[in-house]
């Protein structure tokens, strides 16, 4: 046996990895059977090459937990290491990286920075283990087997054995006192199903519970003696999972059970989902699904995984691809993407910005294609893939140039448009006398009736914006399609909506109006609602609650959150207009009954119509009105 020394000036090595890494200890599992899948991967290569002879046999690779041990086994059939190479991989180049690591994080403790951004995925064992051991056999004839050991400090053991004769790697883990949580069965099968639930080698999991500490003959080591029995013994991956096959090969029910496979938890089905294959300028394969989405902006449960080459990075592809995409699901995979960085290194990584623009493009020209093929099937989607849509829109200034082609408009009646539909369709009528293009919307078909009815019996198509995204949307689109301004339906008197030329002329003059104003007014809370005249139609109803666009729009905006001028008018009391309709019958019966009282009654009557049809009249209010209605009849 023979002793090295490791050249670092540190003392002891492993409380500083374990102080810089604490948060993040998990990792060293994906680690060590990363390096055992690329130690197979490498033998199976090598073989094709004709380099590496014979019947490869079984590949599988191993984890086993020991709790009476305390020790975790990560066992692979791999190419494996001489001892030169131990020498070199594992303590020259882990070893020089960690001390490259040391110096440059001594001062900054930055928890997110992972190890294997410096080439020491290995040396991740010692975040929760207080001895490492290493046997291992290279596949190279001839080759005679090691064993490696160490505590963590410079100090290592290295040794040729005679006895082993599987090929291969085995990684022996002796569990720190602190780190017991890592024996237990659970808590590896969730560790191994997170990160390693689609690597391409086959992986086993097992324990055992009791175990009994065998009985070694002379010159006989633990590790030569044959495996015990375990308990579980479970495949824990799908080397070949959907994304990493041809979509030629795929049927919708594979897609489908992919789904499932991802998000176990989820029962609902994806609506359609967009296979992802690039190979230049970067590498990228993937499949994105696209979800019903609940007309809610939340954080999603299932988010889009992020692989390299079949390992599992992250689910927390916030800031990595565009926000409107983490509302989509599934699987991401690109060798490009840096296995082991931490999230703001990602960020800033050129391949990850690429990426992310790529996938952008990719969904646009899927939702395009879709609209062109299946046009009534993607209206009969498009409800549910609305919210995404806009949000996209409003975010992201290349994903709205394609996505002004197929991002569709849906009216009060159900009927869907494009843009440029739209706009050929209400051209002529709902052009007011300055040219500009007056778009119409309700956020609530029945709330909102009345005015959609007095809108669409002028002709005009009333629009439906009822989600919470809306009201930024239409922002938006004033913004980007020329000479339109939105409108809702209800926040003024149809004909000042859409202002025309022809102006009736009001039966009352204005003495007449002035009699009238105070009569009003003390019907109606005066804090709440302003008494303003109109020459409506004598068709229209006598009174009408409005509320300026403005207001109401401020206030929306302000419920979704957002400061300044927008929070000062959200906190505003709310204001509405009483319009009179100086046209109608009603209200001149109103200015020539001389009986007060009657007067009085018929005001009140006609503005708690116009409360009720706007539905703000309640509680007390609409009580008293149903009693005067009722002695009324
Ligand atoms: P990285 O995997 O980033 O190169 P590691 O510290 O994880 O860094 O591993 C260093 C090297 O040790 C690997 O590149 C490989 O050559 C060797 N190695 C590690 N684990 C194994 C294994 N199970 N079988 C064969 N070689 C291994």
């Amino acid at each position: 046996m023979s002793t090295g020394k490791i050249n670092v000036q540190t003392e002891n090595i492993f409380p500083i990895i374990k102080k810089f890494l604490y948060s993040d200890n998990e990792i060293f599992l994906r680690e060590l059977v990363s390096n055992a899948v690329d130690a197979t991967q490498k033998l199976k290569a090598l073989s094709r090459l004709g380099e590496a002879g014979g019947d490869l046999g079984d590949l599988k690779i191993e984890v086993e937990v020991d709790k009476a041990a305390k020790t975790i086994t990560i066992k692979d059939k791999g190419i494996g290491m001489t001892k030169d190479e131990v020498e070199k991989y594992i303590t020259q180049i882990a070893f020089s990286g960690a001390e490259e690591f040391v110096n440059k994080y001594k001062d900054k403790v930055d928890k997110n920075v992972v190890i294997g951004h410096f080439g020491l995925g290995f040396y991740s064992a010692f975040m929760v283990a207080k001895k490492v051991e290493i046997y291992s056999l290279s596949y190279k004839p001839g080759s005679k087997a090691v064993r490696w050991e160490c505590d963590g400090s410079p100090e290592y053991q290295i040794e040729e054995i005679g006895n082993r004769t599987q090929r291969g790697t085995n990684i022996i883990l002796h569990i720190a006192d602190d780190c017991e949580e890592y024996l237990e069965k659970n808590k590896i099968e969730g560790l191994l199903t997170k990160y390693c639930k689609f690597l391409p080698v086959e992986i086993k999991f097992g324990t055992r519970k009791d175990w009994k500490k065998p009985e070694l003959k002379e010159g006989e080591k633990a590790e030569d003696l044959k495996d015990v029995e375990i308990e579980v013994d479970n495949i824990i991956n799908n080397p070949t999972p959907a994304w990493t096959r041809k979509p030629s090969e795929l049927k919708d029910e594979d897609y489908r059970n992919f789904y499932r496979e991802l998000y176990p938890m989820q029962f609902e089905e994806p609506l359609f989902w967009i296979h992802l294959n690039v190979d230049y300028p970067f590498n990228l394969t993937g499949i994105l699904y696209f979800p019903k989405l609940s007309n809610k902006l939340e954080m999603p449960k299932d988010r889009i995984q992020l692989y390299s080459n079949q390992v599992f990075v992250t689910d927390n592809v916030e800031n990595i691809v565009p926000d409107f995409l983490t509302l989509l699901r599934g699987v991401i995979d690109s060798p490009d993407i840096p296995l082991n960085v931490s999230r703001s290194y990602l960020q800033a990584d050129g391949n990850v910005k690429k990426i992310s623009g790529h996938i952008t493009k990719k969904v646009a020209d899927k939702l395009e294609e879709l609209f062109k093929k299946e046009r009534k099937d993607f209206e009969g989607k498009w409800d549910d893939i609305k919210i995404f849509v806009q949000y996209g829109m409003i975010s992201d200034e290349k994903f709205y140039e394609k996505a002004e082609k197929f991002a569709l408009l849906k009216n009060t009646t159900g009927q869907y448009f494009t843009f440029e539909e739209f706009e050929n369709k209400v051209k002529d009528l709902q052009t007011d006398k300055d040219k500009k293009l007056v778009y119409l919307y309700a956020t609530n078909v029945q709330e909102q009736h009345v005015y959609i009815d007095a809108a669409t019996n002028r002709g005009y198509e009333v629009l439906l914006m009822e989600t919470m995204l809306d009201p930024h949307y239409i922002n938006h689109l004033e913004g980007k399609l020329k000479n339109v301004s939105f409108v809702r339906v209800d926040s003024d008197t149809i004909d000042k909506l859409i202002k025309k030329d022809e102006t009736n002329v009001s039966k009352l003059n204005e003495d007449q109006q002035k009699t009238l104003q105070p009569i009003i007014e003390e019907v109606v809370n005066k804090e709440q609602f302003s008494v303003v005249f109109e020459n409506l139609s004598e068709k229209d109803a006598p009174m009408l609650i409005t509320r300026p666009e403005f207001m109401r729009r401020m206030k929306d905006m302000n419920q979704l959150g957002g400061g300044g001028a927008m929070g000062f008018y959200g906190n505003m009391p709310d204001m509405y207009n009483l319009v009179v309709n100086s046209n109608h019958p009603l209200i001149s019966r109103m200015l020539e009954e001389k009986d007060k009282a009657k007067q009085n009654a018929i005001a009140k009557q006609a503005a708690d119509l116009a409360l009720l049809s706007q539905g703000l009249l309640k509680g007390e209010q609409l009580t008293s009105f149903i009693k005067r209605s009722v002695e009324l009849i």
